[in-house]
């Protein structure tokens, strides 16, 4: 067993615990608490008033808790598995909540926690249903019960550690996330890429997404069309930029606002069975103007002009032109539906669209 000791690792918490996560330290915590949670204290500094064995529980309270806060989620998944009181601790959702927003807080949004609800439900129904089941088989079969009684203790003990976390925490939850137990609402950029077409390019759609731990990549089934795709890598996801289903026509709250050279997104739809998915496209210049800033006065018409430039300026999608004071939704079933748009005022999400831009110009 090898040997740790508890006064060093007070003197020195503060250095180890920035470390504790990813270092050997860790591992030999994890050791030595899995060997009945014991710290041998060396003679060195062994003291007669002192007790001969001292656990990581033995530490002040304040100490233990900057521990846990500090290690990655994975530590912290296996310092549950230790002990009955160290799974007590571990479990808590502010030390979760943290992990959650780290790793899921750019791809995670409202439509994925309501989701997440929804399971909660179901499983405390089924819990409930299997709780009342368990009832009638008891009073059906009591002349068995002693046997029954021994076998379900044996088991609650054998499951007492890994079992037990709480359906409605934060960590059941990302635990479910990151082992792919759970799908989640999303939107992919640059649509069906990995299957090869570029049809899809800058534009983002609505999908069903699982995450892969192995491959650090997630596989998303589209609404509307069974199409999947796989091997989607993180910076091709983000969280609905609206909280409503695809299917629904954003209401656009910035029409009287745009004016050339704004970067927006417009919802389109190739036929009105289908759910919107969102289009990169900046404001462009009447026929009328020369693009002149000094004398444009696009700002102030009653149309507006939507340029999508990677499509070349022969290409029907190229352009599309919409009226500034009724614009809800116009196309048909040729050269599909422009819905809602949204004015993009963040440089986050105006260079996100520019980083996936097409290699070639489309047609
Ligand atoms: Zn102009």
């Amino acid at each position: 067993m090898p040997e740790f000791s508890l006064s060093w690792f007070l003197c020195s918490h503060c250095s180890v615990i920035s470390r504790v996560g990813k270092s050997r330290v860790f591992s030999r915590v994890l050791h030595s608490l899995k060997m009945k949670l014991t710290i041998k204290k060396t003679a060195a500094v062994k003291s007669p008033v002192e007790k001969d064995d001292l656990t990581l529980l033995d530490l002040p309270d304040s100490i233990l808790e900057c521990i846990l806060e500090r290690l990655p989620s994975e530590g912290l998944n296996s310092m549950a598995g230790v002990s009955t009181a160290l799974r007590n601790m571990c479990i808590s959702d502010h030390l979760w909540e943290k992990h959650m927003k780290q790793k899921w807080g750019e791809v995670i949004g409202p439509a994925a926690y309501r989701k997440w609800l929804c399971y909660i439900a179901t499983q405390k129904e089924i819990a409930i249903l299997e709780s009342k089941k368990r009832k009638m088989d008891f009073d059906s079969f009591e002349n068995i019960w002693p046997l029954f009684k021994t076998r379900t203790l044996e088991d609650d003990n054998s499951h007492r550690l890994q079992g037990s976390i709480p359906v409605d925490s934060v960590m059941a939850w990302y635990l479910s996330l990151e082992t792919g137990k759970s799908s989640f609402p999303a939107q992919v950029y640059n649509r069906e890429s990995q299957n090869g077409h570029v049809g899809f390019m800058l534009s983002c759609y609505d999908a069903e997404v699982f995450y892969d731990c192995h491959t650090n990549t997630f596989t998303a089934r589209f609404h509307g069309r069974l199409v999947i795709e796989e091997n989607i890598e993180w910076n091709r996801l983000r969280k609905p930029v609206i909280d409503s289903p695809p299917e629904f026509l954003h209401t656009s709250s910035c029409l009287n606002d745009l004016k050339p050279n704004d970067h927006i997104e417009i919802q389109w739809r190739r036929s009105k069975d289908l759910p919107y998915g969102w289009w990169y496209g900046v404001v462009g210049h009447l026929e009328s103007c020369n693009s002149d800033a000094a004398y444009c006065q696009c700002h102030k018409n009653d149309t507006v002009v939507l340029e999508f430039t990677q499509y070349s300026h022969g290409s029907r999608w190229h352009r599309a032109v919409i009226d500034r004071n009724k614009h809800r939704e116009v196309g048909n079933e040729v050269d599909g539906f422009y819905g809602g748009i949204r004015k993009l005022d963040s440089e986050e999400e105006i260079s996100k669209w520019k980083s996936l831009w097409p290699n070639s110009t489309l047609d």
